[in-house]
């Protein structure tokens, strides 16, 4: 038997490579259109300041509302848009999105909109003018404003300090997006103009062992010392909020508190289930 363990592992794998090389081509055929027939949707998850409990970060959210699919995750279709090269129009189209987004929201003290920005925007030399353009037309103050970048958009390119820290004078903010789960080292990582360091949600899930909350509390630390702030994002039960406040964490996103949604659905403090009170049990209607 496990001689064809082999050989049939070998025909699924084949199977399914197959399978998932027709799905590629036909994303990628109907990515083509996606934009020119309005496909695209921005939706925003918020993150709230985990000592006044307000709302103080916005993060947008790319879906591709497929007409024969349903709605499609960035998962499934920003990597064969950065392959095709389609990022660059999908990448404008969502900063737009989110700048119109963050100056109806202009109102809302403290609040930033942050877009995450692939590696391909990153390398390009002109991305900060044309960001500068954008943000002009709009009136949108700069520092409503911040982008998200994965550690490996910045080790794959020599210039990319560059861009980010033109970027930065703009007065745009600049966070390092699973900060933890790619390349970085430290010496690097303090080239860079950080504001926001955000802790992956494999590390959120990992509280509650020993190990989960000792790397929680290095990025804490390292934070620190480059002065940024640390948003906890995945956050999906009490215990884990609990972890993080305690472990100093300034701020936190996930399904506890409010999935990504439509902007008109923002909400704007922490759920009363989710507040300091009542994870404490000093709220007044917590029975006990
Ligand atoms: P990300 O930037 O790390 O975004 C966080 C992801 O975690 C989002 O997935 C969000 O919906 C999900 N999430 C939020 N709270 C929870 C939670 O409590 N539990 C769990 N399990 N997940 C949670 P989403 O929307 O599918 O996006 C996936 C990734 O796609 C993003 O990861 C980002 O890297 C990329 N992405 C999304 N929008 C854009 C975009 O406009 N441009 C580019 N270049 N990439 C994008
Ligand atoms: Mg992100
Ligand atoms: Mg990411
Ligand atoms: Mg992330």
């Amino acid at each position: 038997r496990a001689k064809d363990t082999g050989r049939e592992r070998a025909v699924w794998f084949d199977e399914q490579m197959h399978v998932e090389s027709v799905h590629r081509v036909e994303i990628e055929n109907d990515l083509r259109h996606a934009l020119d027939r309005d496909e695209l949707l921005v939706e925003y998850q918020p993150a709230f300041d985990l000592r006044v409990e307000q709302i103080c970060h916005v993060e947008a959210l790319v879906r591709w509302r497929h007409p024969a699919r349903g709605l499609v995750g960035p998962q499934e279709f920003i990597p064969v848009a950065e392959e095709t090269g389609l990022i660059h129009r999908i990448g404008e189209l969502v900063l737009a999105r989110a700048i119109e987004q963050a100056d109806r929201w202009a109102h809302i003290a403290e609040l930033r909109v942050w877009v995450n920005v692939s590696p391909q925007q990153l390398v390009d030399r002109e991305f900060p003018a044309r960001l500068a353009a954008q943000l002009d037309r709009a009136g949108l103050p700069a520092h409503r404003l911040g982008i998200e970048v994965t550690e490996s958009a910045l080790a794959g390119c020599s210039w990319a300090g560059e861009v980010l820290e033109r970027i930065h004078d703009l007065g745009v903010a600049i966070a390092i997006d699973d900060f933890g789960t790619g390349y970085s080292s430290l010496a690097r990582l303090s080239e860079f103009p950080v504001d926001v360091i955000k802790v992956d949600k494999s590390f959120v899930h990992d509280l509650g062992t020993a190990r989960g909350e000792a790397l929680v509390a290095g990025i804490v630390t390292l934070a620190r010392a480059i002065e940024a702030h640390v948003i906890a994002e995945g956050v999906e039960t009490l215990p884990q909020l609990t972890a993080l406040s305690a472990l100093g964490v300034d701020s936190a996103s996930g399904y506890l508190l409010a999935r990504p949604s439509a902007p008109e659905h923002l909400p704007m403090t922490l759920p009363a289930e989710a507040s300091f009170r009542w994870r404490t049990g000093l709220h007044p209607t917590v029975a006990r």
